[in-house]
């Protein structure tokens, strides 16, 4: 399992910041495996991306997913627990190049959606990113040997297609469901491992400037040298450092 040490954590948050939501998950890819061209981590389908989360996040902070969501009924915050291997679906490997959907009488060849796609989405509402989704992952389509615009498909056959992706690559969508204590409503809370992991590595990445900043004022450590410690270790410097 991939482990980030102290360093790769911080060169990932620094990579990542300027960036939104995809650009960030493909940072801390990229930091974790550093061998692999960015190119072809942005490549890969949203839920192969998702399953090498997953499990760099199991090795870095461990396990146990702990966050809290909205109740959509009541508004009441509600703890969201479990564990890594709870969200796990069965990899697929490897991923697919290209899909063949045939369907009402259509025949749709696709391939499946990558962090290049989701990165052209942003910002566009349900509807529109739904129709640009299918623009640039469609690569051909046919009727009864002719072929056919996008824009042309019916409902049915958008639907068996985003069906066929779910299937191919199944840990893009993560099953969960949870209940409020507060009004018993129970919902399915969207998990996207790609933001969770990203904001934990945000708060220790803050947390950590905290602690080179006052270990290196007061020894005069390098920032290298500083996280090349074990938390341990960074710990009883800085209990010394304040006493
Ligand atoms: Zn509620």
């Amino acid at each position: 399992m991939r482990v980030l040490t102290a360093p790769e954590l911080m060169g990932a948050w620094e990579a990542g910041h300027p960036h939104t939501g995809p650009g960030r998950a493909l940072a801390l890819l990229c930091a974790a495996f550093p061998d692999v061209a960015p190119e072809r981590l942005a490549r890969l389908p949203v839920g192969a991306r998702d399953a090498l989360l997953l499990s760099v996040r199991e090795g870095t902070f461990g396990p146990r997913v702990v966050g809290l969501v909205s109740c959509p009924a009541c508004g009441e915050r509600v703890e969201l627990a479990f564990e890594v291997a709870d969200v796990r679906a069965a990899p697929v490997e490897p991923p697919p190049e290209a899909l063949d959907v045939v369907h009402a009488g259509y025949a749709v060849r696709f391939r499946l959606p990558d962090s290049r796609d989701l990165a052209s989405l942003l910002g566009l509402d349900a509807g529109r990113a739904r129709q640009r989704l299918l623009g640039r992952c469609v690569l051909e389509v046919s009727r009864e040997g002719e072929a056919v615009s996008v824009a042309e498909l019916p409902g049915e056959v958008v639907l068996a297609v985003a069906d066929a992706m779910e299937q191919a690559d199944p840990q893009a969508r993560v099953e969960l469901v949870t209940a409020c204590p507060a009004c018993r409503h129970s919902w399915p809370p969207a998990f996207d491992i790609g933001e969770f992991f990203w904001r934990e590595v945000e708060t220790w990445a803050q947390r950590t400037l905290h602690e080179v900043n006052v270990l290196a004022r007061t020894y005069g450590w390098s920032e290298e040298r500083i996280l090349a410690m074990s938390p341990w270790k960074r710990q009883r410097y800085l209990e010394m450092a304040a006493g």
